[in-house]
């Protein structure tokens, strides 16, 4: 006998037809024996509603009645599957957060999980055999008592912080992708579904763009070493594919050099011009970017003819670059730039292995080949085990294609 966590996704539960699917799913797994612990998210498209509702409310709404709102979807959820497994002879009660609790930190809309006490759903899984139905997504902030989240794609948090908590064999994700792909099968159709990923891949292709997990959970499944296996609720009940496991690199006998491409549109770049060439003229820039929260990625500084002076290039998310240039417009007097320019038509295209420790010059291959194909590169980074490189966002497709192939990727025809 096992323990699991199974979690499902808002297209999972998006109607009622859908939620008795889920529960056969967790009725095969509590027949087999195991011991089953899921959780929910808000049925598709609920949260965004409720957001824009707190927006037309108040566009400068609270961050606790922002939760108290939010969450409402995932209370729903639970109650219902719970609904739909009594019914169909599986004994199970609903949670919400503050219930079981799951404590977080008072960061309201992007709150960090601080413990859990499982104690009580384990209880009562080993005394009536029942299945716990956790609400995902959400908690409560002790000293204040407030609902909190965990911000958008919690519920795999939640999923992978239960699964820590009750120390189960496994998390399985419940999706709607059989797995996780070597890159978006809708840019490249050949793209694979991966048998296995490491941790650490898996980390960096949910921070480069890969959609399938909120990031915070791959980072837990790494640190609390939980098993998690991607994959889809759309299969027959009665007889599941295979997915996707995320697991320890030590569990994966055969590791390509480069396991995936990941890319991102959701990238900025801004360019300072003719920046003074001396020391804390870096600090002078970036301190401000990140007393406002505004993480900075790439960045390239380059000397320019007159060597008094310097040019320098970095990108920010999308979402904080009217905000950077503002920040650096109204500084530009102590920071003493002769221009700033601007362009959000970037995209960053990565390519992750930890096969990538090992082997020499695989990120020169790369650039070869886009350069073979007219895409210029703007910038670069690269880490132990990825590379990442910012080119104009036309060229995105093109660019996944050539480095999914150049890496061996396509599935055979
Ligand atoms: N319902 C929340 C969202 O849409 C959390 C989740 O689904 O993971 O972001
Ligand atoms: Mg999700």
């Amino acid at each position: 006998m096992s323990r699991l966590v199974m979690k499902f996704g808002g297209t999972s539960v998006a109607n009622i037809e859908r939620i008795r699917n889920v529960a056969l799913h967790v009725k095969r797994e509590a027949e087999a024996g195991n011991q089953v612990a899921v959780v929910v998210s808000a049925m598709a498209g609920k949260t965004d509603e409720l957001v824009a509702w707190c927006s037309e409310a108040a566009p400068l709404h609270n961050g606790p009645e922002y939760d108290a709102v939010v969450a409402s979807g995932e209370q729903v959820t639970a109650g219902l599957l719970a609904i739909v497994l009594e019914e169909i002879g599986i004994p199970a009660r609903s949670w919400q957060g503050w219930q079981i609790p799951i404590l977080t930190t008072d960061a309201h809309g992007s709150a960090r999980i601080e413990s859990i006490d499982g104690g009580e759903i384990v209880r009562r899984m080993e005394r009536y055999g029942e299945v716990a139905v956790v609400a995902g997504f959400q908690g409560m902030h002790k000293e204040t008592g407030r609902l909190t989240t965990l911000g958008r794609g919690g519920s795999d948090t939640s999923a992978v912080a239960v699964a820590a908590a009750i120390h189960a064999e496994r998390c399985d994700i419940y999706t709607d992708v059989d797995g996780v792909y070597t890159t978006d099968p809708r840019i490249v159709p050949r793209a694979k579904r991966m048998e296995r990923i490491a941790f650490e891949e898996m980390l960096e292709m949910a921070s480069l763009g890969a959609k399938v997990l909120q990031v915070r959970s791959v980072e837990l499944a790494m640190v609390y070493k939980v098993p998690t296996y991607v994959r889809s609720s759309f299969d027959d009940p009665a007889a599941p594919g295979a997915g996707t496991l995320i697991c320890s690199e030590e569990d994966i006998v055969e590791q390509p050099v480069v396991s995936g491409i990941a890319f991102s549109r959701d990238e900025a770049q801004i360019t300072l011009r003719r920046v003074a060439d001396k020391p804390g003229v870096a600090a002078g820039i970036f301190g401000p970017l990140a007393e406002a929260n505004i993480n900075v990625d790439m960045i390239i500084q380059v000397v320019s003819d007159d060597t008094t002076t310097t040019d320098l290039t970095f990108t920010v998310g999308t979402a904080d670059y009217e905000r950077a240039r503002n920040i650096l417009e109204s500084r530009r007097g102590q920071i003493g730039y002769a221009d700033m320019q601007g362009q959000t038509e970037v995209v960053k295209v990565s390519a992750i292995g930890i096969g990538m420790r090992s082997h020499a010059g695989v990120a020169a291959r790369a650039f070869r080949a886009l350069a073979e194909k007219g895409i210029n590169i703007r910038a670069i980074t690269t880490s132990e085990i990825k590379f990442s490189v910012l080119i104009d966002e036309a060229y995105t497709e093109l660019a996944v294609r050539t480095l999914h192939s150049l890496y061996g990727l396509d599935r055979a025809a």
